[in-house]
């Protein structure tokens, strides 16, 4: 499951994203990096009390590990909003673009800046249109599910690069599961017509929930992939809030290389 990355970091591909040679793309194992103790040790979360220079430190190493020019960060806040970035900034700058725009999307079309989100548990869904090549990264909590985040991307796409959402890819990184999505208040916290992808325990499929998301925003069913991994069950790979409430945050990273 897990790839080598090529300075020590490990990362999940997914196959429809990997037969395209003009990009990269991964979900990151929390291995390879510096931070200690639960945080141990490729954490890329800002707001988790890590010190921040082992956050940069990680997140150099993330960059490295995909050849980027450019990493570049939203203030993630489990909203709907996406940040369409369209000229970066001066080459000479850093190679961290850590933008102060808050949002839970970012999509681009500038060769060789990635799209990074951070998530532990949450949706990590990476986007791509072989076409008109933009990319998009999406963070998608059960908030962001039920706002519909990942077709608020889609459309961005649409909006900003006049994408064509039946000829895009898109995957869906390690995540929580049904097996672990348990939402014992979702008569208060879930609007109703969410219900018909819970079970009998109460477990919620959100994976579901963003695959029809997806394919009501234009995709086709085929060009959605799922790396099928939960974050609960996996805590030796995976950042899982979960599993540990002082757990790091892993990276979902999407970018055209470099021209
Ligand atoms: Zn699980």
């Amino acid at each position: 499951m897990l790839e080598p990355g090529n300075n020590g970091t490990q990362l999940v591909r997914t196959p429809g994203l990997s037969r395209f040679d003009e990009i990269d793309h991964g979900f990151f194992s929390r291995h390879g990096g510096v931070s200690q103790g639960e945080l141990a040790s490729l954490n890329i979360g800002t707001a988790v009390n890590d010190d921040p220079d082992l956050v940069t430190k990680n997140r150099l190493a993330i960059a490295r590990a995909m050849g980027a020019d450019r990493l570049a960060f939203v203030k993630q806040v489990h909203g709907k909003e996406v940040v369409v970035l369209d000229s970066a900034p001066d080459p000479s700058s850093d190679p961290l673009w850590q933008t102060n725009l808050e949002a839970d999307a970012i999509v681009t079309n500038l060769p060789g800046v990635f799209c990074a989100i951070a998530v532990a548990d949450c949706q990590p869904i990476l986007l791509y249109d072989p076409e008109k090549k933009a990319v998009g990264a999406v963070h998608s909590g059960w908030r962001g599910s039920l706002q519909n985040i990942a077709a608020h991307a889609v459309e961005a796409m649409v909006q900003a690069f006049g994408c064509n959402p039946a000829g895009m890819i898109a995957a869906i990184g390690p995540s929580l599961g049904a097996c672990c999505a348990e939402f014992i208040h979702y008569r208060t916290e879930i609007p109703e017509k969410f219900w018909k992808y819970k079970d009998e325990k109460d477990h919620f499929d959100f994976w579901a929930v963003t695959r029809d998301q997806l394919t009501a925003a234009g995709l086709e069913g085929r060009n959605i992939d799922c790396a099928n991994i939960c974050t609960k069950c996996t805590p030796e790979h995976f950042f899982s809030y979960r599993a540990s409430h002082a757990a790091g945050r892993f990276a979902g990273v999407i970018g055209l290389k470099p021209a």
